[in-house]
């Protein structure tokens, strides 16, 4: 079984500093089931394509050899050898796994930048499901096309093969191509050669985090992938609506039950972009950034105020950055709309020209999703390169979280947060920036207060004292 990725552009030799592996020296690895083997078929400046081979031992897999008791998990005449399988996705991550955190050392901002890549996936098996190639892919950027077999040419009566040689064509970050590609070979492949378990579903938030809670076949996706285990299922759509309820939006688990009900998390949302928008007007600012704004629902309230002539929106992800665009029907809006709001790409913790020259910056729920190690960076690429007069910023008080039920098991409320602060906390760490960069900081509580912890969302808003 065979994947290959390539990076079509400038220099894409360089391939091989995110994937971590030379492009010049074949490699090899063992794997439970199998071998690996990673090498590059074409290298030039302008393409270059990277192979991931698997060579799976069909008689290991019969015989049980690894992690079976009993029987092994396959007829000793098996596909497995021949077809991209859940052992492509393990092979993935085992072989590209820091290529699948998007850390890249030297290589941060090509690892951050979204390239131009084709992804093949020989012998996909996909019976009758071949229509929801395109559904399950096209909604994450890619064009899709697949050539499809017939069983046997001396007997065409036996049909259509279930496999199908995929290819993905888009323009993404490599750690999302990765990511993808995890997560849908083994929906495809129904028969999966691990176990199941409650482990998975945490597997399959996190590597979905990005782009799953919105996706339009996440039912399906999310079935698939859980082997379609109701308890897991459930388990993962509880967690896919708070994550989502989180970032902006209620979601409800599944299409049939979608009785709205009035949700504090929504509330919560709504209040706590209220709160800004309020922070806003009251200092005057014209020209506003929103950074890390996610799909866009507080652009969507500062478009309908007169008072903010430039309205800019900057994620990280440019998935969100699309549907930011779709939400607020960027393509279809006159000259001057697209004037007024623009959407890029961009990191807060790289220095960036396209920061400054605003009246304000809101910072909404974002700091909390940056390792610590990078708020330093951020810090300065806000108030002293960016140096708004204004920085509306808020995070959720981690006090609060005793409120909540189901939080995952880190004990934050986001799979994707790396630290959620205390009052206290939050309030040191604001006053000695404002202190270090010249501003003054006064803070807010938004949501439900409760006597002991305080709000769900601390805000501060920092004013520039020159
Ligand atoms: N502000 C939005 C979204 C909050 S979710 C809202 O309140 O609805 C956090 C967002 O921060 C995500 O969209 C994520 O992609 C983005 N993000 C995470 N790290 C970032 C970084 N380093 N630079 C810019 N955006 C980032």
């Amino acid at each position: 079984m065979l994947l290959t990725i390539t990076y079509t552009g400038q220099n894409t030799t360089e391939l091989g500093f995110l994937l971590y592996k030379n492009p010049y020296r074949p490699q090899f690895f063992e794997l439970n089931h199998g071998k690996a083997y990673v090498f590059y078929p074409e290298i030039s400046d302008a393409r270059t394509t990277a192979a991931l081979l698997l060579d799976i031992d069909p008689i290991d897999l019969a015989r049980g050899k690894v992690g079976a008791t009993g029987g092994g998990l396959f007829d000793y005449v098996n596909d497995r050898p021949y077809v991209s399988s859940s052992f492509m996705s393990t092979a993935i991550a085992r072989v590209f796994g820091t290529a699948m955190t998007g850390r890249a050392d030297e290589h941060q901002v090509l690892s951050d930048s979204v390239l131009d890549l084709t992804a093949t996936v020989v012998m996909l098996p996909c019976r009758g499901d071949q229509t929801k190639l395109h559904s399950v892919f096209e909604p994450l950027g890619y064009e899709v096309s697949f050539t499809g077999f017939v069983s046997d040419e001396n007997f065409p009566s036996w049909g259509e093969s279930k496999y199908v040689n995929l290819t993905i064509h888009g323009k993404v970050r490599l750690r999302d191509l990765l990511k993808h590609l995890f997560v849908l070979i083994p929906v495809f492949d129904r028969q999966k050669h691990y176990w199941v378990g409650a482990d998975e579903v945490e597997k399959l938030l996190r590597l979905g985090e990005d782009w799953l809670a919105d996706h339009p076949e996440k039912s399906y996706i999310t079935h698939r992938y859980l082997k379609r285990l109701r308890p897991l299922v459930n388990l993962a759509f509880e967690r896919l609506a708070l994550a989502n309820a989180e970032d902006g939006e209620v979601l409800n688990a599944e299409p049939e039950e979608a009785e709205e009900k009035p949700d504090k998390k929504l509330n919560l949302n709504k209040q706590r972009l209220g709160s800004v928008v309020a922070a806003l007007k009251n200092c005057g600012a014209k020209r506003v950034i929103d950074i890390g704004c996610g799909e866009g629902n507080l652009l969507r309230l500062l478009i309908k105020e007169g008072q903010f002539t430039h309205i800019a929106g900057v994620d990280v992800s440019h998935v969100a950055l699309e549907r930011a665009s779709e939400k607020l029907k960027l393509d279809r809006a006159g000259e001057a709309m697209r004037e007024r709001v623009k959407l890029f790409q961009g990191s807060l913790t790289y220095k960036d020209a396209r920061f400054a020259g605003f009246d304000a910056a809101c910072v909404v729920e974002v700091i909390e999703h940056l390792d610590v190690s990078r708020l330093n960076a951020f810090e300065r690429v806000l108030f002293e390169f960016a140096r708004p007069s204004v920085v509306v910023l808020t995070t959720p008080n981690g006090e609060y979280n005793v409120n909540y039920a189901n939080l995952p098991e880190s004990g934050l409320r986001h799979e994707d947060h790396r630290f959620e602060w205390t009052r206290a906390e939050f309030r040191s760490w604001a006053g000695r920036v404002a202190g270090q960069f010249g501003y003054a900081v006064q803070f807010s509580e938004i949501g439900d207060v409760d006597e002991t912890f305080g709000a769900p969302t601390q805000m501060g808003v920092f004013t520039l004292c020159e």
